[in-house]
């Protein structure tokens, strides 16, 4: 089973984090306690180092708070499209025949848990997409640290903010996500179309972000 997040250009639809859904419906989470995360090499023209890259991709997975479970390293030749039971970041080459490409999108490979009521993510890639490399070079680092720890948040097995509340809204009386939005002085970090929205840059995800990310995890079973 595979689930893609596309984060492109969009409408918000819930505001409130919420887990990724798996085939039968179920949460997922992932049930391996330390990951690794292998950042691929990155396209020149994103002119950065790949020291530089992997310091955003270290800081996107601290703002988580997930900094013990997830070790990053520099894996040259991997591939982001690959099931290979390594979890990968990677960018989109440019040659490649994909259509047109969002910003980026977050793979999660899941099957079924030993426990009831859970899928369990075996594999998590991240492709970065050309969209991505121009809005770092037209807006910054900030920019590609934004998308990096948006895509984090599908990594560890959050859906979008607002990707609920649309399904609700004609049986119970919400406010719409665009009304959260204008109320809200910042905007999730799972905000489904961030780069899209004049604010400030949203660097890091929310209280309540966090605290869905330590349910979204199994915990540690006990000695
Ligand atoms: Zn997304």
């Amino acid at each position: 089973m595979l689930l893609t997040f596309a984060c492109a250009r969009g409408d918000a639809s819930g505001w409130e984090p919420l887990r990724a859904r798996g085939a039968a419906g179920l949460p997922v989470r992932w049930e391996q306690l330390q990951l690794s995360l292998c950042v691929a090499e990155m396209p020149a023209e994103l002119g950065l180092t790949h020291g530089d890259l992997l310091d955003l991709v270290r800081k996107g997975v601290s703002s988580w708070g997930v900094e013990r479970r997830v070790r990053v390293t520099f894996c040259p030749g991997v591939s982001a499209s690959a099931e290979d039971g390594r979890n990968v970041l990677a960018f989109e080459s440019a040659s490649s025949a994909a259509p047109a490409h969002p910003y980026a999108r977050t793979h999660l490979r899941t099957r079924r848990s030993a426990t009831d009521g859970f899928e369990e993510i075996v594999e998590a890639d991240i492709q970065l997409g050309s969209m991505a490399v121009r809005a770092t070079r037209e807006r910054g680092r900030e920019a590609l640290a934004t998308i990096i720890g948006h895509e984090l948040g599908h990594f560890i097995g959050l859906a979008h903010a607002c990707s609920a509340l649309k399904r609700r809204a004609a049986a119970v009386a919400t406010p719409t996500c665009a009304e959260l939005e204008a109320a809200a002085e910042t905007l999730p970090l799972m905000h489904p179309a961030l780069l899209d929205r004049p604010r400030p840059p949203v660097l890091r995800p929310t209280a309540r972000e966090r605290r869905a990310v330590l349910d979204a995890w199994v915990a540690p079973r006990a000695p």
